[in-house]
C-alpha cells in the first residue's frame, strides 16, 4: 500500500473482483495491494473464511446450500463491517452474486437469504470479471484429470459470468497469453474507479506502455 497525502472524505466505491478457478484473482489482488494507496481496502474472501473456519463442504446439495447461505451472510456482514475508514474503494474478493454460480438449485437462492438479485446488483458500483483460461490455453493438457478440472473450471467461470450479466458496470477481462497483460487490464479498470484526489503516484505495473 502506498502512503497517500489525500485527506478527502470519499464516498467509497464498491468494486468486485471475481473470476472462475485459475483466472489469477489471487495474483491480481496481490498486485493491487502493492500498487494502490491506502484508501483502497481489499476485503478477505468470504468463502475462504467460511471453509477455512471448518464449515462442511461436499457434493450433497443440502450441504452446498447451507454453505452458500453462510458465505452470503459472511459476505454481507464483511461489507457492513467496512465503514468509516475514509476509503475511496472497497475491493471485494467476490461478491454476494457469486453464490448463484455455486448454488445447486432449485432456483431459490435469493428467497433463501431473503433478498433479490436486483437488490444485490445495486450493492456494487462495478464488477471486474477475470475469465478462466480455456482448457487449451493455460492448462497442462498431458493429464486427463487436469483437462477435466480445466473444463469444470470453465463451467464455473461461465456460471459466474451468467450470474453477473445484468450488472450495468460489468467489465470482462479475457485471458491473454501473457498474464501480466491480463493483470494490467484489471489494474487499469480499478484505477478508473479511483477518485482523482487519490492518484498521486504512478501504479508501478501500469508504468511505461499503456496496457493494450
Ligand atoms: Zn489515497
Ligand atoms: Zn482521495
Amino acid at each position: 500500500m502506498y502512503p497517500c497525502p489525500c485527506s478527502q472524505i470519499h464516498a467509497p466505491r464498491r468494486v468486485v473482483l471475481t473470476g472462475g478457478p485459475g483466472a489469477g484473482k489471487t495474483a491480481v489482488l496481490e498486485l493491487i495491494r502493492q500498487s494502490f494507496c491506502h484508501h483502497v481496502k481489499v476485503l478477505p474472501e468470504a468463502a475462504s473464511i467460511v471453509f477455512g473456519g471448518g464449515f462442511p463442504r461436499g457434493p450433497v446439495p443440502a450441504v452446498q446450500r447451507a454453505s452458500q447461505r453462510a458465505i452470503f451472510y459472511v459476505q454481507r456482514e464483511l461489507e457492513a463491517a467496512t465503514t468509516g475508514e475514509r476509503l475511496a474503494v472497497v475491493l471485494h474478493d467476490r461478491g454476494t452474486i457469486d453464490g448463484l454460480a455455486y448454488w445447486p438449485g432449485p432456483d431459490d437462492f435469493w428467497a433463501g437469504v431473503g433478498t433479490s438479485l436486483g437488490e444485490q446488483l445495486a450493492r456494487y458500483d462495478a464488477v471486474i470479471h477475470l475469465r478462466t483460461p480455456s482448457a487449451d490455453g493455460g492448462y497442462d493438457q498431458s493429464n486427463p484429470l487436469r483437462i477435466e478440472a480445466a473444463e469444470e473450471a470453465q463451467r464455473i467461470d461461465e456460471r459466474i459470468a451468467d450470474a453477473w450479466r445484468d450488472h450495468p458496470r460489468r467489465f470482462v477481462v479475457e485471458s491473454t497469453e501473457s498474464f501480466l497483460t491480463k493483470a494490467r487490464r484489471a489494474l487499469a479498470l480499478l484505477l478508473d474507479e479511483m477518485p482523482t484526489c487519490c492518484r498521486h503516484h504512478q501504479v508501478p505495473a501500469l508504468a511505461g506502455d499503456a496496457p493494450p
